[in-house]
């Protein structure tokens, strides 16, 4: 029976084991390992998860990222369009400068 407890990591030789992955059943250390769907695994694997199943993975991810680019685009919009009517509330003597020669905040 192997414990992890004196296993090294697969890919580091010199570091120690923190985990193991449920599929290859190699030890890997910290950096080595990721969670994927609750589920940890070692980046080899994990990429051969991925490479297997790429169409339910993919079409999520497209649909996510063209949710988050809408999102995006939306808040945007709406952050010029309120930072343009900040603008447009603002006299024009202040953007031709004539504001600043009038000496206004003199009193
Ligand atoms: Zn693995
Ligand atoms: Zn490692």
């Amino acid at each position: 029976m192997q414990t992890i407890a004196h296993q090294h990591c697969f890919n580091h030789s010199q570091r120690m084991a923190s985990a193991r992955c449920p599929q290859c059943r190699r030890f890997f250390c910290k950096e080595c390992i990721t969670e994927h769907g609750g589920k940890v695994l070692c980046t080899t694997c994990l990429t051969q998860t991925a490479l297997a199943n790429p169409d339910k993975h993919s079409r999520w991810a497209v649909l996510i990222h063209s949710m988050q680019f809408i999102i995006g685009l939306w808040l945007l919009w709406i952050f010029f369009y309120y930072f343009a009517q900040i603008l447009l509330l603002i006299p024009t003597s202040f953007h031709d400068g004539s504001l600043w020669q009038s000496g206004w905040w003199k009193g």
